[in-house]
């Protein structure tokens, strides 16, 4: 995804929401007739002042003019005849006196406390009569109460058609029922004497809205159309609040979802019990009273949550004092309308218009500040939905008036407010999704690349320490071993010397040593050089370590050009042996050696000595021997073996001093026949 593409998903869903809204809107009220309201005609001839064309005077409808085909529907405006405080059935009501002028109220009428009209107090009842002259054509005809009182009873000839309620005399008695009603009616010939009982003791206003009279089709499908429209509002913020609450409840994270589902299913309500009243008529038990309830809820409670679902998507904490009192007023509000009488809340209404007034001044300010200046799109959908909630209010307005024929459109207003904030609600959401996702990619990106890196650290740390380990293995073997000749040196030797020993004291094995000095070899490095001697101990150290046959058998080098042998599982004899042969391999190598006084090529001497190990004696000792032997080879007349006796031990000093005085200056001619027996006790010259 490119950040093109995100910009435009960002820009384009608040713009296309709003055009998609508003081919919604007019679909929906073309659909619903817009153009048909409730106190419009149907043919497209009418207008309102042929609705209102015939009046009722001092009690009657003189319709003998009137043409239904041309102006099916008329309103029954005009002084009706009226009995106060009296509930009479068409029998007892006097007979019609047609010179007589009887008292009268003037219908439409809103009849205040303290403010009786025509005598009729807000808290009471009476009858209510019209005698309507017909034309001369035969049909069915209609009436239609929009809104009579809170109950009321309806007789057409004597006969009772319609009622809403319970309208009796005594308050604890009467029964409220705010229900529009129609009836039908066949029409013969002559007069038609319509008598309405009316009672109310339960709102602060007696209300007796328009009544219609028209052609029985005319009042059916009026009705039909206020019906259908109402329960297509109702049905379409029933779902709203729905899937919102739902969504909350899943959800749990955006208390907006809550504030939006709530305000939808309060509006819900509201446009199921006024007008036509759908959830009455689907619920006809439901008590006035519940009802009346139901429809004043919103008005209490809307603002609050309003003011909750703004904080919310503005996302800003300076409203967070007033969204925590919208919570305690919606919550106050709703136990007060659910708790106090109706006439109480009505009464109270005129005063909470102010809140309200107050509730939208602030919502404009946080609006504007937190909102427009921010560029938050949530205040641009509430803007939109607001300015169509306040056309709606505005033509409700002038049509209260009577300034514009318009039918009452606060309903759809509040149906597409709520929708365009469902909308933005919906895109907020498929907006974060986008913001997850891309997080999501990019967090992968990120693990694959991390993960690369560690294999590439982990394979690196592999090779070094491999490299290490063959480095410390070098060093190790560099430390043991003699640079120039590679035999063992000489920490190396006496390191296994300890470790045979001990191995060979547990098995009662002989271990032997050999120690071995190359004969007059400083006469040969001072004529010859140090390399050249260099090369010599490489050849006699190659020479010794080829006789060396046994895997356990060490060769190191354990001086300057004296090399030690050591020899596990071997005894004395086997030993001499073994140096008897080297003795014979270097002499064999034939280097040249003209400036020795025994021989004209290079030849070496050696000590041997054998021991079982045991604790009587140490490797010390046993190596203390074998130098000791070689000692008295060199006495002996060199390039020759010299054995100890195993039990013998002579005191070093002995055979230094015998050496100092001995051949080591100057040797005999004849040395070896010469010396031959001359060796110190516990020594034996090996003849191989
Ligand atoms: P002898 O027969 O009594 O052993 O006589 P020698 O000359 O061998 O006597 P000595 O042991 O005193 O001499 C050892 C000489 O070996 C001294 C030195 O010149 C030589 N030498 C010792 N170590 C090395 C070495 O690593 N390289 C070389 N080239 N010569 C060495
Ligand atoms: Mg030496
Ligand atoms: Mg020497």
């Amino acid at each position: 995804m490119t950040g093109k593409q995100t910009r435009w998903q960002q820009q384009f869903p608040i713009k296309s929401m709003l055009i998609l809204i508003s081919v919604m809107l007019v679909i929906f009220t073309a659909l619903v007739g817009f153009w048909i309201p409730e106190n419009k005609p149907l043919t497209t001839a009418a207008t309102a002042t042929e609705i209102d064309s015939f009046r009722v005077e001092k009690g009657v409808f003189d319709l003998r003019q009137w043409n239904p085909e041309m102006n099916p529907l008329l309103s029954m405006n005009g002084d009706w005849e009226i009995f106060t405080d009296q509930l009479l059935t068409p029998e007892e009501l006097p007979a019609f006196q047609p010179s007589h002028e009887p008292p009268t109220i003037p219908i439409p009428a809103e009849i205040m406390p303290g403010k009786p009209l025509s005598e009729l107090d807000a808290n009471g009842y009476a009858t209510l009569r019209v005698r309507v002259l017909f034309p001369e054509n035969e049909g069915i005809y209609g009436l239609k109460f929009a809104y009579f009182a809170s109950a009321y009873r309806v007789w057409v000839n004597g006969k009772e058609l319609v009622s809403a309620g319970t309208p009796v005399t005594n308050p604890a008695e009467c029964k409220p029922r705010y229900l529009p009603s129609e009836l039908l009616f066949h029409h013969v010939d002559g007069e038609v004497e319509v008598v309405v009982q009316v009672s109310n003791f339960h709102h602060r206003r007696m209300r007796l809205r328009p009544v219609f009279l028209g052609d029985g089709q005319a009042i059916t499908r009026l009705t039909q159309r206020q019906i259908i429209n109402e329960s297509l509002i109702f049905g379409s913020l029933m779902v709203i609040a729905l899937y919102y609450g739902v969504l909350y409840l899943i959800q749990r994270r955006e208390p907006a979802l809550l504030s939006l589902a709530t305000a939808a299913f309060i509006t819900a309500i509201r446009s199921g019990v006024i007008g036509e009243r759908v959830l009455v008529r689907l619920w006809p038990q439901m008590p006035g009273e519940l009802m009346m309830k139901l429809g004043y809820l919103p008005v209490f409670i809307l603002l609050p949550l309003l003011v909750m679902y703004v904080r919310d998507i503005l996302d800003s904490s300076e409203m967070d004092r007033a969204a925590r009192l919208s919570l305690w007023a919606v919550l106050s509000f709703t136990l007060f309308v659910a708790v106090v009488p109706v006439s109480i809340y009505d009464a109270a209404f005129q005063y909470g218009q102010g809140l309200i007034l107050l509730g939208s001044i602030y919502l404009i300010y946080v609006m504007v500040v937190y909102g427009f200046r921010k560029k938050n799109q949530g205040a641009y959908a509430m803007a939109a939905g607001s300015v169509v909630v306040l056309l709606a209010a505005g033509s409700d307005m002038l049509r209260e008036f009577t300034l514009w024929n318009a039918p009452e459109l606060v309903s759809e207003g509040l149906l597409i407010f709520i929708m365009i904030q469902a909308g933005f609600l919906a895109w907020r959401f498929n907006h974060a999704f986008l913001r997850a996702n891309t997080l999501a990619t990019e967090n992968a990106a990120m693990y694959e690349e991390i993960q690369h890196m560690n294999r590439d650290l982990e394979e690196k740390i592999r090779q070094r320490t491999l490299e290490l380990t063959n480095t410390n293995r070098k060093l190790m073997l560099m430390s043991r071993t003699d640079a120039l000749t590679g035999a063992d040196n000489r920490r190396s030797f006496e390191e296994k010397l300890q470790k045979e020993w001990h191995r060979l004291k547990r098995e009662n094995q002989p271990l032997a040593l050999i120690m071995s000095d190359i004969d007059f070899f400083k006469e040969y490095n001072d004529q010859f050089g140090h390399p050249e001697g260099d090369a010599c101990l490489r050849q006699v150290a190659a020479a010794i370590g080829k006789t060396l046959r046994r895997e356990t058998d060490v060769l190191a080098r354990y001086g300057g050009e004296e090399f030690i042998i050591m020899l596990p599982n071997t005894d004395m004899a086997g030993a001499c042996r073994v140096a008897e042969k080297i003795r014979k391999n270097v002499e064999a190598l034939q280097i040249k050696h003209p400036y020795s006084q025994i021989h004209r090529v290079i030849t070496v001497s050696f000590g041997v000595a054998a021991a079982t190990p045991s604790r009587a004696t140490t490797p010390e000792a046993l190596v203390r021997r074998a130098d000791q032997a070689l000692y008295a080879a060199k006495q002996q007349g060199r390039n020759c073996v010299v054995l100890t006796d195993e039990q013998h031990t002579i005191p070093p000093k002995d055979l230094q001093s015998e050496a100092k005085n001995g051949l080591q200056k100057e040797p005999p001619k004849n040395l070896q026949n010469k010396l031959e027996n001359d060796l110190p006790n516990g020594f034996r010259k090996y003849l191989g």
